[in-house]
């Protein structure tokens, strides 16, 4: 399957985990209003209790941190979690292809990206779906770099700030030029 249907296919993951927005401090599952305007759009009809909504920031985190680092048992458990309280295990399909059956809560957006996550992303082109490297940003997105070996979510913004950051803690000429060719991997496409 080729890589830009493998980043269709992922998109509902990418887009819940990016309704919070670190770097610029924002977040669409802050309050109720904001949520239900941010699922009536994409025609989720799922209720927000402020329960709801904060289980909802806290299951968005989980796919999160597994995302970060896919060999993490505690980020295991927390998918898992998730998985067991929306899915109730597979079955065939009438295409013929592995389906989940659902459990309660089938409409929750996190119900949505988990199945997502266990059909699609942790196939070997679904390890393209990435949180970029900088602590403060935390952003999901596709790496379509043919090297798959990105790490930023965009050069100019965390790559750039990383880069700065290298420079100014330093100075030694060897060291600079040691980092110029390290900075040559990593890089986007
Ligand atoms: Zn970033």
């Amino acid at each position: 399957m080729a890589a830009g249907d493998t980043f269709a296919e992922l998109r509902g993951i990418i887009d819940l985990c990016n309704t919070a927005m670190y770097l610029h401090g924002t977040d669409e599952f802050a309050d109720t209003a904001r949520a239900e305007a941010w699922l009536r759009e994409r025609d989720f009809n799922w209720s927000t209790s402020p329960e709801a909504l904060a289980q909802l920031r806290a299951d968005r985190e989980r796919i999160r941190m597994f995302l970060i680092d896919r060999a993490d048992p505690g980020a295991h458990a927390g998918v898992n979690d998730i998985v067991r309280r929306h899915w109730l295990g597979p079955r065939i399909g009438a295409d013929a292809e592995l389906q989940l059956v659902a459990g309660a809560d089938p409409q929750s957006p996190v119900a949505a990206a988990v199945a997502t996550l266990l059909l699609v992303g942790l196939r070997q082109d679904g390890r393209r779906l990435k949180v970029c490297a900088s602590a403060a940003c935390r952003y999901v997105y596709f790496d379509e770099s043919r090297s798959r070996t990105r790490t930023w979510c965009d050069m100019n913004i965390c790559g750039a700030r990383s880069k700065m950051r290298d420079y100014r803690s330093r100075q030694a000429p060897e060291d600079m030029i040691h980092r110029h060719n390290s900075q040559t991997e990593g890089t986007s496409p």
